[in-house]
């Protein structure tokens, strides 16, 4: 087998307006740098004909390596493919709608024959983009930096370069809930950021509507933090606290006399705050439980109905 240098990881959905500009842009920046290299492209159940055009543009350059699943499973399960298909020695994950400029590699893979395992992009600013985006893209960012355990850099997707010996790690970790750029902060190694400024989109829509980036948000949280699941615990002992402070304060105002705290409202307003608390803890219980069932079932993470062919 061949050694390569170099694995550009491209998970795609409907994207074929990005395609050709994506492959002449990642040819002309990995061509100018003199060293083996290969595309991976992961068709995400595609229905646009970004299935066709991928199988078309690997019958015109070797570099192409198709991958395309057998329906849509999502960003994540793509990005796990491209780990698992890719035979370079740096791995690349870079977006099919050229927003992170592929000419940004070569800077990544700068830092990484400087000795560095994980370099990851931050995004100093976005571009073309509506604000509705930009305010949760960074909500969600700083939200999932306090709550989770792991320390995942802000401002960062998943456009970034890992070295062989973290992708190897990382295709042992087996959650099926992903949240890839989490795990690749959690598996440690020597780490470093780059800037860069994060262009429009060359074609097409987001595929990552509010739901999507809510989904993505609850899989950062549930998969590297048990903060949800204590929220109960301070809830009870701030509930309890109240009791014990109000029994006494009640009971002792109306051996003086006062009519303060009669009435059914009162009785009302506490039954249904307990019970709001309750079934929210339950909720959150069951979005924990529902994924130890999903891990339990052991499916697969993707289905890949065609593969590149020297695999
Ligand atoms: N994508 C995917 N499967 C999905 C949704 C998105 O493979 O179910 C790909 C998409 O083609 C793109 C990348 O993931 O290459 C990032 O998606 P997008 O650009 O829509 O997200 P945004 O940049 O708007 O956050
Ligand atoms: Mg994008």
């Amino acid at each position: 087998m061949k050694k390569i240098t170099y694995s550009i990881v491209v998970p795609v959905y409907n994207e074929i307006d990005s395609l050709p500009e994506l492959h002449r842009r990642v040819s002309e920046v990995m061509n100018s740098c003199g060293e083996t290299w290969e595309l991976i492209l992961v068709d995400d159940g595609s229905t646009d004909g970004s299935t066709e055009a991928i199988r078309k543009l690997a019958g015109t350059d070797q570099h192409i390596q198709p991958v395309i699943f057998a329906r849509n499973f999502g960003h994540q399960a793509a990005i796990t493919a491209g780990w698992d298909y890719a035979r370079g020695e740096a791995i690349v994950i870079i977006d099919a709608d050229l927003q992170d400029p592929p000419e940004v590699i070569l800077d990544l893979a700068k830092k990484w024959k400087e000795g560095y395992e994980v370099v990851y992009a931050v995004r100093s600013e976005r571009e073309g983009e509506t604000w509705f985006k930009k305010i949760t893209a960074a909500a969600f960012y700083r939200l999932i930096y306090s709550i989770t355990d792991v320390k995942i850099p802000v401002d960062t997707g998943d456009f970034r370069l890992m070295d062989r010996k973290v992708v190897e790690v990382l295709k042992q970790m087996k959650e099926r809930h992903r949240f890839p750029r989490g795990m690749s902060a959690w598996v440690g190694f020597k780490q470093v950021g780059v800037e860069y400024k994060r262009a429009a989109r060359v074609a097409g829509v987001t595929k990552y509507p509010f739901n999507k980036m809510l989904k993505l948000a609850l899989n950062a949280i549930t998969g590297f933090s048990y903060f949800p699941l204590q929220v109960a615990t301070y809830f009870g002992f701030i509930s309890a606290g109240i009791a014990i402070l109000a029994i006494p304060l009640v009971a002792a105002l109306r051996l003086a006399g006062s009519h303060f705290f009669e009435g059914q409202t009162t009785t009302l307003i506490s039954v249904l705050f307990l019970g709001g608390v309750q079934l929210i803890s339950l909720g959150i219980l069951g979005e924990y439980v529902g994924r130890l069932y999903d891990e339990a079932k052991g499916r697969p993470l993707y289905i890949v109905r065609e593969a590149p062919e020297d695999r």
